[in-house]
């Protein structure tokens, strides 16, 4: 019964399209170590360095002590804490938002979400870009799904146009795209979304220090990657809170998140506002590699968002390849030199559009992002 397994891992395997797991035994900030082998990391999501903050690691420890590590039931039944709601009250400060829910994971954030917003009367419109947890979501919510071409507000605005005969509208896109390191044109998207009566959602997790424009409704984001922890969370006005307590499923049918996992989300809100020049460190490195890679021949197109200015604010860097097995090929000859950089292929990017995709760090010193410049590979022959 259990053959097609056995069948799609062949061809998984003979596409190039198959996915193992590295295996790390030890951090040191952006060093890890493989295999007994030490590597430079760069693809973890870990922009500002707080995933090991020694003042982090230090709070954590004694929340712990106090509370214990697991919340023990969901957050509805006896599984909400004080600690739980400091973390909410400290997200919605940081976001300017009236009020904040935190779910276990950014993944069930944007399924509990849209899926309480939106259902088979509605449409939920979104850029084809968005990250899979989006997708899912709007699957799940059976609302009339509507895509629009990457970054297309044109494309956008007819879809509206199209769309009065639906009771909600809901339009929802990534603020950095994760894959792309791009921009949402979210003044447009605002403007639009007021112009035609549609609700706004962004996903703020690779948002990484950036503004966000009046008319946005709706704010998501995770407490696993800048932040170093684990959990989702939307931000909105106190009403759109007290709706998702009562309906957003992956809310309340499930165990509340660790709070191991808020205290060490707290203390990472903390270290940043405390420690302001660790965005600014990631923007000088990302500004310093961004330059240093723009001179690699193989890379010469930069990053540009909707309105065509340089997009250098994003800590993710792109670096188009094409095919999925050149690209595993360069990714793996990168690792035998020191460099850990992921090689992303279909399906998490279209086919044709396989990348290596960089994340650069607050806490990569500039001698390290020169060693990862002087490595990338030549032009390619076509
Ligand atoms: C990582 C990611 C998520 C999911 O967040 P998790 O907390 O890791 O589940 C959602 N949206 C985007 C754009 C992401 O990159």
């Amino acid at each position: 019964m259990l053959e097609f397994i056995d069948e799609e891992l062949n061809t998984l395997k003979q596409s190039g399209l198959y996915r193992e797991l590295k295996t790390i035994e030890k951090v040191s900030g952006a060093r890890i170590t493989i295999n007994g082998k030490e590597y430079l990391n760069f693809c973890s999501n870990n922009y500002l360095g707080l995933a090991n903050h020694p003042k982090i690691i230090k709070k954590t420890i004694e929340i712990i002590k106090e509370f214990g590590f697991g919340a023990t039931a969901s957050r509805l039944i006896c599984g909400n804490t004080v600690i739980h709601e400091l973390l909410e009250e400290k997200l919605a400060n940081f976001k300017g938002r009236e009020a904040a829910i935190v779910f276990p994971t950014g993944y069930m954030a944007n399924l509990g979400t849209i899926t309480a917003l939106v259902d088979e009367n509605d449409t939920v419109i979104i850029d084809r870009l968005n990250h899979a947890s989006i997708i899912n979501a709007c699957r799940l919510s059976k609302a009339k799904l509507q895509v629009y071409p990457h970054l297309n507000m044109a494309a956008l605005e007819k879809i509206l146009q199209k769309s009065g005969k639906y009771k909600k509208r809901l339009i929802v896109t990534d603020h950095v795209f994760s894959m792309d390191g791009d921009i949402a044109p979210l003044e447009q998207t605002a403007k639009l979304a007021k112009k035609y009566q549609a609700i706004t959602m962004i996903d703020d997790a690779h948002a990484v220090g950036m503004k966000i424009p009046d008319g946005i409704d709706i704010v998501m984001g995770t407490l696993s990657k800048a932040l170093g922890s684990l959990g989702g969370f939307v931000c909105g006005s106190q009403d759109l809170i007290d709706y998702l307590r009562n309906k957003a499923r992956s809310f309340i049918y499930t165990t509340a998140l660790p709070i191991a996992a808020c205290g060490a989300a707290i203390a990472a809100l903390e270290v940043i506002e405390e420690e302001p020049e660790l965005i600014e460190k990631l923007r000088d490195n990302v500004r310093y590699f961004e330059n240093l890679r723009l001179n690699v021949a193989v890379s010469k197109e930069p990053r540009r968002s909707a309105s065509g200015s340089l997009a250098i604010q994003s800590p993710i860097i792109p670096i188009i390849i094409g095919d999925a097995a050149k690209t595993m090929e360069i990714a793996q000859k990168l690792f035998d030199q020191g460099m850990l950089v992921s090689g992303i292929r279909p399906p998490t990017v279209p086919k044709g559009q396989s990348r290596l995709r960089i994340t650069v760090s607050a806490i990569h010193n500039k001698e390290e992002l020169e060693c990862l410049a002087s490595l990338l590979p030549p032009p390619i022959p076509k």
